[in-house]
């Protein structure tokens, strides 16, 4: 059985404001941001503002707002990092690797022959993710 939405999780403080964050887009559903461990240049996060813990218990048009909203970032962030191709992930529940409890898809630009950066590994520089957020709201 799915555990119910905790409002204290993260990504649920940073739409409030609460904690800092390197904002991306926003519209009236959903809210992209710079992942802070990042697993390729470029790597945002897409989020709704509507709460729910991931794919399984969110509204459909929240889902459908969400990836129009990663759509439009991985356009975004083919220009603005010359990426060939975008990965987007998306975990379900703690088994299938989810951390946070708020539903976000994963936008990360890839390169042929780099390799992904462990998940939840490395903690990004702040300068460099502030200018990552600039280069992708230019190309937004
Ligand atoms: P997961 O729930 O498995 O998709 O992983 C959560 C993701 O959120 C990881 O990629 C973390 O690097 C990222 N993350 C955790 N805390 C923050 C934060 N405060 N700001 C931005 N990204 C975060």
């Amino acid at each position: 059985m799915t555990e119910s939405y905790d409002p204290e999780n993260i990504f649920g403080k940073i739409l409030r404001g609460e904690i800092p964050c390197h904002k991306v887009y926003e519209d009236d559903l959903t809210f992209a941001f710079m992942d802070i461990m990042p697993r390729a240049d470029g790597h945002t996060l897409v989020i709704p503002k509507n709460p729910s813990r991931n794919t399984l218990d969110a509204d459909p048009s929240d889902l459908a707002a969400v990836i129009t909203t990663a759509q439009k970032i991985s356009a975004a962030a083919m220009k603005a990092f010359d990426a060939p191709g975008i990965l987007i992930q998306q975990f379900n529940e703690q088994a299938a690797g989810q951390v946070v409890f708020h539903l976000h898809f994963h936008v990360i630009p890839r390169h042929e022959g780099i390799k992904l950066k462990p998940h939840t590994g490395e903690m990004a520089d702040q300068d460099i993710l502030k200018l990552h957020a600039e280069k992708l709201r230019t190309a937004l």
